[in-house]
């Protein structure tokens, strides 16, 4: 257990806070960080949330790095007990080889297990397989009362509150996960260009149910009849049937590591509305109008971004934001509005990625609910841009849809409340675990969760 202050962000460099932070090894060390506190404490993994979740100016963080253990998976069940410290990047090491994968993994590698519980994180899959907390069978948690083993049927109501509480519930110290059987790490792949927004969303609709994984990358910076044209990448894991050539030699083979890394980060970004323009145009064209059964790794198909680290720094000392929500099938609408509103407003965006939920899971305050998904990366420099997002702020509230906690760092309390609707239900468990409110964050101040 050591202790020194640092000045944290997350993954948007937006918004830096100075706290303590603390790195224990095992249960008895986060028991004593937990005592010890002389203020408020809240959990950290490798900082990808893109806002204020994983800060706690003036007080204490507790980075879960140390908390790495990993017990091979079974192999006749496919359970594995996981560090909350141990990365999915670090998982999938160990277990592409072996045949397993993550049930759920987000668009990079380098999130912790107690990252992807607090966040309740979702992938390409969620329209078929939900988040991740619906394969989680067991967590040992670190509360301000006591540690617990929690599951779904012994603790119902605190491990649901868990998923997406954003560590407010307590410090994870293990989780056991169900991981999926794979044949090879490769998915087979479908793409397909569309001229504009309608035609991308109508694709889905209709489409997406006859693949376990989708999404839709679309273009922000088009107006008129192109306006939110998009490609559909669409896939399902690859049997070893599929694979040919030097395939087929190693057809469970761990991602590559990451080779590429931006070293500093340039006093203004080098992402603005230009070079997004120059790079939305030179992604639509290279997409293929239509093409089937390509063999992707697993890494390429869904972490292409892991390919260069630090890459958040090339938008600069100002940072960037992301803004993501969802909103019900019946208000699809509200996307077509958003990008409209970005586009007339001249916001770039640099990705912009649309996918489909299932159903939401019983996490008050867990993110994914049925219906459409948009995230866009923002920089952060246009004059114009904190009225756009209020603006949207409010579209996305008046649908009954909400926003991310892991993207966030702007929401207001009061959007935040009508957005969650099961807030008091979370905060009145919440009370039960911690009472005196010693787990807080930048994030839960900012929002106003007692
Ligand atoms: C490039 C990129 C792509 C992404 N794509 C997706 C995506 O497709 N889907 C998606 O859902 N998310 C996505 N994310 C967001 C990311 O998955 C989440 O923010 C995740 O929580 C980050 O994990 P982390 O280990 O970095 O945690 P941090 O960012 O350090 O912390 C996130 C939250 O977890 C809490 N926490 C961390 N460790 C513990 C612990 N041991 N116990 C209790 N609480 C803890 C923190 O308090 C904080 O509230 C993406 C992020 C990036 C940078």
């Amino acid at each position: 257990m050591s202790n020194h202050q640092e000045l944290l962000t997350g993954w948007g460099n937006t918004a830096p806070s100075l706290a303590d932070v603390v790195r224990p090894r095992n249960e008895e060390e986060v028991t004593t960080d937990l005592q010890n506190a002389p203020g408020s404490l809240i959990a950290r993994g490798l900082g990808r949330s893109y806002g204020d979740a994983a800060q706690c100016a003036g007080g204490t963080v507790l980075s879960n790095r140390g908390l790495w253990n990993l017990t091979p998976i079974d192999p006749l069940t496919g359970l594995v007990t996981v560090g909350a410290g141990v990365s999915l990047d670090e998982l999938v090491s160990i277990s592409i080889p072996a045949g397993w994968f993550i049930p759920v993994t987000p668009g990079t590698r380098q999130v912790t297990i107690g990252g992807a519980i607090a966040a309740d994180i979702h992938g390409k899959n969620h329209h078929v397989d939900g988040s991740f907390m619906n394969h989680v069978r067991s967590i040992r948690l670190a509360t301000p009362t006591g540690t617990l083993t929690i599951t779904p049927e012994s603790e119902p109501e605190l491990f649901w509150a868990t998923a997406g509480a954003m560590g407010l519930t307590g410090v994870v110290i293990d989780a056991t996960v169900q991981m999926i059987p794979i044949e090879t790490s490769y998915i087979s792949v479908d793409t397909e260009r569309f001229p504009n927004l309608d035609a991308t969303m109508a694709a889905m609709a209709s489409g997406d149910d006859d693949y376990r994984y989708s999404v839709a990358w679309v273009d922000c910076m088009t107006a008129g009849a192109s306006m939110g044209r998009g490609v559909i990448t669409r896939g399902d894991h690859a049997p070893k049937s599929m694979l040919e050539g030097k395939q087929t030699r190693h057809p469970l083979s761990p991602p590559a590591s990451t080779k590429l890394a931006v070293p500093f980060t340039p006093p203004s970004g080098l992402l603005n509305r230009l070079s997004i323009k120059a790079f939305n145009e030179a992604w639509f064209r290279k997409s293929p109008k239509k093409r089937d059964g390509e063999i992707q790794s697993l890494g390429t198909f869904f972490h292409p971004l892991d390919g260069v680290d630090w890459w958040n720094r090339l938008h600069g000392h100002r940072g960037f934001l992301q803004y993501q929500f969802v909103v019900s099938d019946a208000h699809g609408d509200v996307v077509t509005k958003a990008i409209e509103l970005l586009s007339s407003q001249k916001v770039p965006s640099f990705l912009a990625v649309l996918k489909r939920f299932g159903p939401h899971n019983p996490g008050p305050l867990s993110f994914p609910m049925k219906g459409w998904t948009l995230a866009l990366d923002i920089p952060i420099g246009p004059p114009q841009l904190a009225g756009v997002l209020d603006q949207l702020d409010l579209m996305v509230g008046e649908a009954g849809g909400r926003l991310y906690l892991a993207k966030d760092s702007r929401l207001s309390p009061q959007q935040f409340r009508a957005m969650y609707p099961q807030l008091g239900e979370f905060e009145r468990i919440r009370k039960t675990i911690d009472p005196q409110g010693l787990l807080a964050s930048d994030l839960s101040r900012r929002l106003g969760i007692s």
